[in-house]
């Protein structure tokens, strides 16, 4: 693999990367709602010269996937990139701002622009590579219960597939770094509404009724003790209260209760340990207080991203040839979560970060903030980054080593 010539193919792209990537940006489009960024990207692979472009998934014409065959009929290698925005208002005094209520404010309009850089680097080379390479362009990463991800496995995206890498940007990791890592990385993600029902009345006669709010606030603190007491202190899991609603004015004892909130965890051990422990208690305290239940629980992400060790280690060592030791660090584990898990539970597979945090260019906002922004000058590292762990993989799988 030469990665002088991967390097300065993907340099060269740096101007029509970033014009690409401004031109994604100021057209968002929401999950599963991707049509037009989709054609784009089927447009975008057409013109470099692809021939196995399947465009749609789940019935729609939304999601892109492309083939690229070697020299020879050996392994498949497949690239990933998410390309939904998500339903907010940009706030963002830029020149590519978003023109609708939609913002591509997770940096997948970058995902996408690296993923058809790759493209085009590895088109230019396919008369050396010893397999295929597979791009997957993956509608429906944020939209939660309905996973592109998922869809697109139960539709055979992976047949074939012997390894799996993605890459997302991160603007809390300095622009350009690289940040990877072996085992968990991102947590499972579970959502659960509970309902307190009980009986209404007035506030001066607490006896006539049955008191929901009073089952609630014993419901969240019975809750801080599961991660505290139930669970291993070794292991990770974090359980919140995103919304309690009930009542209206001061002398009215309500009907009902209501919360909302989210469970995460990094093994599916846990994340069982966590349902069944939450279960339990809502069960008990609506017994303690009298109270009716009614309760859903949701597994919205029901994997942790776990990745692969050899391939970690592959992406590790490409990364430092890459870009130099300096640039490329172990990630911590982060309390997120991200639909490629759903992957990781059928083909062995990575997932890491590339830093696009730079606080004089005003890209340091969180990922889902109205004001998220993307270093551009990173997208040359983005690309040449995807193209060569695709080489390194296909040369390991071909010779045995991987
Ligand atoms: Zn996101
Ligand atoms: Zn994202």
């Amino acid at each position: 693999m030469d990665l002088t010539r991967i390097r300065n193919e993907a340099q060269e792209m740096a101007g029509a990367a970033t014009e690409m990537r401004r031109y994604l940006h100021a057209h968002p489009e929401l999950s599963w709602g991707e049509v037009e960024t989709s054609r784009f990207i089927a447009r975008r692979l057409k013109e470099i010269g692809f021939q196995d472009i399947r465009v749609g998934v789940d019935g729609k014409a939304v999601g892109v996937v492309a083939d690229l065959a070697g020299k020879e009929a050996g392994p498949c290698v497949a690239l990933r990139a998410d390309i939904d925005a998500l339903n907010l208002v940009e706030e963002n005094d830029v020149p590519y701002k978003s023109k609708c209520g939609a913002m591509h404010a997770c940096g997948h309009d970058a995902h996408i622009t690296m993923l058809l850089g790759a493209a085009r680097i590895l088109y230019s080379m396919k008369d050396e590579l010893p397999g295929s390479v597979r791009f997957i362009f993956q509608p429906a990463e944020e939209h939660g219960m309905h996973s592109g991800a998922a869809t697109m496995i139960e539709e055979g995206v992976l047949d074939g597939v012997g390894a799996l890498a993605g890459m997302h940007l991160w603007s809390h990791v300095p622009s350009g770094r690289v940040q990877w890592r072996s085992g968990p990385v991102m947590a499972s993600a579970d959502g659960w509404n509970v309902k307190f029902r009980g009986r209404g009345g007035h506030g001066a006669m607490p006896h006539k009724t049955i008191d929901p709010v009073v089952a609630a606030a014993n419901f969240i603190l019975a809750l801080q003790t599961i991660v505290s007491r139930e669970v291993n202190p070794l292991e990770t899991a974090v359980l919140s209260v995103g919304k309690l609603v009930s009542g209206e004015v001061i002398n009215i004892i309500p009907e009902v209760a209501e919360m909302i909130g989210n469970i995460r965890t990094f093994s599916v051990e846990v994340r069982d340990q966590m349902e069944e422990s939450f279960r339990r208690i809502a069960d008990g305290i609506a017994a303690t207080y009298r109270c009716n239940l009614e309760t859903q629980y949701t597994r919205i992400y029901p994997y942790p991203v776990v990745n692969d060790r050899v391939l970690s280690e592959l992406l590790r060592d490409t990364a430092i040839a890459l870009v130099g030791k300096a640039d490329v660090e172990e990630s911590p584990m982060l309390m997120t979560s991200e639909d490629f898990s759903f992957y990781q539970t059928k083909v062995r597979s990575v997932f890491f970060f590339l830093g696009s945090g730079d606080e004089a260019k005003g890209t340091t906002a969180a990922h889902h903030s109205s004001r998220f922004d993307v270093d551009d000058d990173v997208l040359p590292r983005g690309i040449a980054l995807m193209s060569s762990f695709a080489c390194a993989a296909l040369s390991g799988m071909s010779e045995g080593t991987l």
